[in-house]
């Protein structure tokens, strides 16, 4: 998900529909903005679809009036696609003592599920199926005096991953776990302050990006500046690395480095550890296009647009039925054949998951007549789901944890195929020495198994880790 707020800037709303905009690529099903004003107190919107189809009509801006506002997209994890209420869709508000505040999360909170039957059992009235809605029931739990305080207390009970941006009247806050999972990024547009999950959503404003909200860090912010506190015991952040690969846009800038060159530079890593003879590099448009630049440059081997993708497709993973996402591919992304005929081909991809994109793309590659094709994945195998906010399948259908490398290679029918490796992908992220044995820098357990955070819900369902 995605998520964006401002404070103390005229018509916040359009601030936030801008940003949430630029944010786009974090979730595609549904968006939603709450703003206040003196006169109209909250006020809100929420609608399933794409914030360029809802949030740009003049007649719903207007409804949503005040120099503070926030916003979500969303994106449904596993078990709730397809099936998603308007009451799923963020932001959430409540009324307390101290009057309305509405919350934006973007992660997943892995013990979600045992705090929301203690609620209920406790008399809570859930609305929705979201586990970010725990957070406002907690909120209304706790005996603290401020909305900041309440939601120290919540997020205290709160395991996985949160970056959260709340509002009240007058201020807006920002919140991140411990690990620091998922991003959150500040930002200063005139007299005001903004706070968005990537910086690209700062720059579609005109916002200067100040910092990052550091791990386990909450800013309050209003229109006297940001008081920052710690909520949480310190501990080694774990960011998510495949926001680096895939989830985060290649012209955002994360730890203080470019998302773009962290993914040429996968491809630097990729030609060095799994060369080959070939005539051109593809990219897989859109995610794969950085790593197969560097893939290029480092081998020498010409870059060539060798797949055309559709612009007016979102990407295959959000589509909701399994049919659909088999269709999609061919929908979305078509060979370039004049260029492709006769021609041994690298085509290099950011991840292989259920293996069907990687299966369609080589059937219409060899139909188009290439001599050979040959898979470079930015990647390593995701071998295990991600229960911090990235929507994986269950273990049985993610191909790299049935196969092997080579019977994988042989599944997909490919002359060859590789992964980057766990440390190789360690090193095109800044980590020089690759990935820290006893500490990883990142949060890697797609790829590892090693889970930061216990995702206990998922463990009281039966799985296994
Ligand atoms: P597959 O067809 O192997 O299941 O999916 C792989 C493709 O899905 C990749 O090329 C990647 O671009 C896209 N994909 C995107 N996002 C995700 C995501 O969140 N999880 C996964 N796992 N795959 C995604
Ligand atoms: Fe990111 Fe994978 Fe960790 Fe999920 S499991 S947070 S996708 S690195």
């Amino acid at each position: 998900c995605g998520v964006f707020g401002a404070v103390n800037v005229q018509d916040a709303a359009n601030f936030v529909a801008l940003g949430l905009h630029a944010l786009q690529h974090r979730g595609q099903e549904a968006g939603g903005i709450i703003t206040h004003s003196a006169d109209r107190g909250f006020q809100s919107a929420h609608r399933f679809g794409l914030v360029r189809d809802n949030f740009t009509s003049a007649k719903l801006m207007e409804t949503l009036p005040g120099s503070i506002g926030i916003g979500h997209v969303r994106y449904s994890t596993a078990g709730s696609k397809g099936n998603t209420a308007i009451r799923d869709v963020q932001p959430f508000f409540g009324e307390f003592s101290m009057g309305g505040a509405a919350i934006a999360h973007n992660g997943n909170i892995t013990n979600a599920e045992a705090i929301r039957k203690e609620l209920i059992e406790r008399g809570s009235i859930f609305q929705s199926s979201s586990d970010s809605e725990c957070i406002i029931h907690l909120m209304a739990r706790s005996i603290q005096r401020t909305h900041a305080e309440r939601l120290k207390d919540a997020l205290r009970r709160c395991e996985g991953a949160f970056s959260v941006i709340a509002m009240t009247r007058t201020k807006l806050i920002g919140v991140r776990d411990k690990l620091g999972v998922r991003p959150l990024v500040l930002g200063k547009i005139g007299d005001g302050f903004a706070l968005a999950s990537e910086t690209c959503a700062l720059d579609i404003i005109g916002a200067e990006f100040l910092r990052e909200i550091e791990p386990g860090e909450m800013v309050v912010i209003d229109h006297k500046g940001v008081v920052s506190s710690r909520p949480f015991e310190r501990t080694s952040p774990r960011f998510c690395i495949f926001e680096q690969v895939y989830f985060s846009r290649p012209d955002s800038i994360i730890g203080g480095r470019s998302v773009y060159e962290t993914r040429r530079q996968i491809g630097v890593e990729l030609a060095r550890e799994a060369p080959v003879d070939a005539d051109l590099v593809c990219p897989v448009p859109d995610p794969g296009t950085p790593a197969a630049i560097g893939y290029s440059q480092e081998s020498g081997i010409p870059f060539a647009m060798g797949i055309i993708r559709n612009q007016y497709m979102g990407r295959t993973f959000i589509e909701p039925s399994e049919q659909i996402r088999n269709m999609g591919v061919r929908l979305k992304l078509n060979v370039n054949r004049a260029l492709i005929k006769g021609k041994r081909v690298v085509l290099v991809d950011d991840s292989v998951v259920r293996g069907t994109t990687s299966l369609k793309i080589k059937e219409m590659i060899l139909e188009a007549g290439a001599a050979e094709v040959h898979f470079r994945i930015a990647s390593p195998p995701t071998m295990w789901p991600c229960f911090y906010g990235v929507d994986t399948p269950e273990r049985s259908k993610l191909l790299a944890a049935r196969m092997s490398e080579e019977e994988m290679r042989a599944f997909i029918g490919v002359e060859s195929l590789k992964f980057i490796s766990l440390d190789g992908l360690y090193r095109a992220a800044g980590e020089a020495e690759g990935r820290s044995k006893s500490t990883p820098q990142f949060c890697d357990a797609c790829f590892s198994g090693e889970y930061p955070v216990e995702p206990s819900d998922m463990i009281a369902r039966g799985f296994e880790l």
